[in-house]
């Protein structure tokens, strides 16, 4: 049995200790209602507080800004559907978006698509998979005054490619529309000052940083108001009912306290290993590509095709092999469809069916890689084999 070695950072990262405590000791000692008056439920209240105030710290923003949920696609759907509801029976029915999204977002808008709850505006991009900003320009001049909401992602789950935020955002300022960003690959890995970024509502997920699964952010300034999805009792500021998950806000308040320090060394930031593992694959594999390569990425993420062989082979035998790694979105491998954003992209059907994601966090070290490289080398050399 081999040591494994986690390349797929980007479907999740690995609870570090200081969560696991800190949540156990949330189960333990502190299992109150936060809702309850008592001191019990004060005490579950004040860890929620702080737990809020450290998230808070870690995106640059105002711990009233912060509204817990139940990770990422809650997070996105709570803003797209929130803010159309909250439009509802105006002239504001228009979504825009890409169909680059993470499902969170790109299955949300088909379903209010074909149910006819909105007009979607599926935006064009180019080959490296960045929005076209010339065409996101001309539908803010034309149709301003009915576009409910634009949701573009920071950084995308499947290629790393990195979108021109700032630059979306100010136009969506200008024209005086609401951004949502989905920055699930983005929040608590890279550095994010919300005061000053151009955005109106960002979803952020626990479990991308060492956080703990089901629990994530919808951070919201005062001016982007939207109705709440779940509606019952009047927690987070009556935005989101249902008792607090308090393990989780707990895990996930320690992980952002773990993430700031993470952040300052710039634990994320590097794309040496990256680049290594690109370039060694490359060598080692005849045919190899990088998808996306020529956009700005995340360091950590790579996306490479093996043109001729199948991506879930390829995961099959790197399994076996001890390194563990995606093909497409975590939630669509085991499909045998290729990677719906790789299509998008124009990258032909074949090589995007032949594409496996690599996906380094701040924990991934060089012999790994190098270890990595071997074993990518040899599955691929197995797989040829079987191939002719
Ligand atoms: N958005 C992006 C870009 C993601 O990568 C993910 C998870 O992979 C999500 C949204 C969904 O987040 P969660 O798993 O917390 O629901």
């Amino acid at each position: 049995m081999h040591d494994a070695i986690d390349l797929d950072a980007n479907a999740t990262t690995r609870p570090s200790a200081a969560v696991v405590a800190a949540m156990r000791e949330a189960l333990e000692a502190h299992w109150g209602n936060p809702s309850s008056v008592h001191r019990r439920g004060m005490e579950a209240r004040h860890r929620v507080d702080l737990a809020r105030e450290s998230v808070a710290k870690l995106l640059g923003c105002r711990s009233r800004e912060v509204l817990f949920t139940s990770g990422g696609t809650e997070s996105a759907n709570l803003a797209i559907r929130g803010v159309l509801d909250r439009f509802r029976g105006g002239p504001r029915r228009v979504l825009a978006t890409s169909r680059l999204e993470h499902s969170a977002v790109r299955e949300c808008a088909e379903h209010l698509e074909r149910r006819g709850e909105a007009e979607v505006v599926w935006l064009p991009h180019d080959a490296a998979g960045v929005v076209d900003l010339d065409a996101l320009e001309s539908l803010l001049g034309e149709r301003s005054q009915e576009i409910a909401l634009v949701s573009l992602m920071w950084a995308n789950n499947e290629t790393g490619v990195v979108a021109p935020v700032e630059a979306i955002g100010e136009r969506c300022r200008d024209a005086g529309v609401l951004f949502h960003c989905d920055a699930v690959q983005w929040a608590g890995r890279h550095p994010l000052e919300w005061s000053g970024t151009p955005v109106d509502l960002l979803t952020a997920s626990g479990h991308k940083f060492h956080g703990p699964k089901g629990v994530g952010v919808l951070v919201a300034r005062g001016s982007a108001r939207f109705e709440a999805q779940l509606v019952g009792g009047p927690q987070e500021r009556e935005r989101r009912g249902g008792t607090e998950n308090l393990p989780g806000i707990v895990g996930l308040g320690a992980a952002a306290e773990e993430a700031v320090r993470s952040i300052e060394a710039g634990r994320w930031s590097s794309s040496i290993l990256r680049d290594r593992l690109e370039a060694g694959v490359l060598a080692r594999c005849p045919g190899a590509v990088v998808n996306g390569a020529t956009a700005p990425r995340l360091p950590t993420t790579a996306n490479i095709a093996f043109p001729g062989l199948e991506a879930e082979a390829m995961l099959v035998v790197l399994s076996e092999s001890g390194v563990y790694a995606s093909a497409g979105a975590a939630c669509s491998s085991g499909s045998l469809d290729p990677s719906p954003v790789l299509l998008a992209m124009g990258i032909a059907p074949d090589v995007a069916h032949g594409s496996v994601r690599f996906s380094l966090s701040d924990l991934t070290t060089a012999a790994e890689i190098d270890e990595a490289i071997e074993r990518i080398a040899a599955a691929h050399a197995r797989l040829s084999r079987s191939m002719v």
